[in-house]
């Protein structure tokens, strides 16, 4: 049986003066989008918290331009921009609410009770939401990694992200890193009719080995084993010193050389870490914390939007479960239940033996 009806949330409802909110999502990238989608559409009101001024996530601020093509369904491909646009539209049909520019801090449990269930709150660096179930979908990275030599330039061309087109469209750009952002941006470049000279820290780039094929092919320089000594202005070009000794001159600079964690972030909500920094989870998305869902990349082994977008809708089905069914019903306390019965038969039936064996 199909496990969905649109349910919809009422157009007139005053959403400013909810008591509490049914789900709260930290994070407007492709896992808390289609989370949102799947709880509003089952009636629930859904709250997504987001720490930049546009949704999107990923797709939309660091490959808005880029042509996605293995998202099923657009055999033409589609824009970072144009998928997140479209992701955003249909939340916002379904009448999920979002607050921009606010970042999560920290989630506490209250002594409220509601339908069974402990009341949390949400706690952002502007306000404060109660709420039954959270879904954290706030991805792995954080903050662009960043380069203080050319920091130091203060200067409109240097990119943290890929910038617009028409920001580089056949101009001279130096990519800085050799991972697959990296080299994605190197080949947006050359695809965009520019010039492009990509330096790399390492002997050999780490980003895929045929991208990097085709920026050679395509007339990309690459430079490895080689980091930006200095750094200054020569007219409106950047003027770029490296440490094998060569100099180069550039209209932009773009750095993609990683992130820094969000570990920190997911350190203050006392949840269980897995080994590599991200959010261990169990079978049903949940958390070491009831209630707290994690979806995406913050505890991904596969990092596509796609395993976002199918892990945010089951994460917000098993939040829609816990709310709706009656406890005793619940899947998870099923399973759980079911798990504590073999365990106690397996205990009974150890001790039989023991006991068996000191009558012989
Ligand atoms: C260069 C590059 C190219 C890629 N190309 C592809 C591709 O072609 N196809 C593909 O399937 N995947 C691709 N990916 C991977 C894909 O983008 C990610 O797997 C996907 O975006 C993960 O989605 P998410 O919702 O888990 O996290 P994210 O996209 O990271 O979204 C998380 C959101 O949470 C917000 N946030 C973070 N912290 C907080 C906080 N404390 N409070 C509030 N909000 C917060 C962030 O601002 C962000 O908007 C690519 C990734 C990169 C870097």
């Amino acid at each position: 049986m199909a496990d969905f009806k649109v349910t919809h949330l009422d157009a007139d409802l005053d959403f400013d003066s909810l008591p509490y909110w049914d789900v709260v999502i930290i994070g407007a990238g492709p896992g808390g989008l289609a989370a949102s989608l799947t709880t509003a559409h089952r009636g629930l009101t859904t709250l997504v918290i987001e720490a930049k001024d546009k949704p999107g996530g990923q797709p939309q601020f660091l490959y808005a331009d880029k042509r996605i093509v293995d998202i099923p369904g657009f055999p033409d491909g589609v824009t970072g921009e144009e998928l997140s646009e479209r992701t955003y539209r249909q939340a916002v049909d379904a009448l999920v609410q979002f607050r921009f520019h606010e970042e999560l801090k920290a989630i506490e449990e209250t002594e409220q009770v509601e339908h069974e269930d402990q009341l949390k709150e949400v706690i952002t660096n502007n306000g404060s939401y109660l709420c039954r179930k959270v879904i954290m979908a706030c991805g792995l990275l954080h903050f662009p990694r960043r380069l203080p030599v050319l920091d130091a330039l203060e200067s409109k061309k240097v990119f943290y992200k890929m910038p617009r087109i028409g920001d580089y469209e056949g101009q001279r750009v130096v990519v800085v890193g050799g991972g697959d952002s990296a080299l994605d941006a190197a080949v947006m470049v050359l695809e965009r009719g520019g010039q492009v000279d990509v330096l790399v820290r390492e002997e050999t780039p780490v980003g895929k080995a045929d991208t990097l094929q085709r920026i050679e092919e395509t007339g990309g320089g690459v430079h490895t084993s080689t980091e930006i000594e200095r750094a200054e202005f020569s007219g409106d070009q950047l003027a770029l010193k490296l440490t094998n000794g060569e100099s180069l001159l550039c209209d932009a600079a773009v750095v993609q050389i990683g992130f820094l964690s969000a570990k920190d972030t997911f350190e203050r909500l006392g949840v269980r870490l897995n080994d590599d920094g991200s959010i261990a989870i169990d079978a049903y998305y949940e958390t070491s914390r009831h209630g707290i869902f994690a979806v995406g990349d913050v505890h991904g082994d596969i990092k596509l939007i796609t395993v976002a977008w199918a892990e945010g809708i089951q994460a917000a089905i098993y939040a829609f479960k816990e709310i709706t069914s009656p406890y005793w019903l619940n899947e998870k306390r099923l399973r759980d239940h079911k798990i504590t019965m073999i365990g106690e038969k397996i205990t009974q039936a150890a001790a039989a033996q023991k006991a068996a064996t000191k009558k012989r």
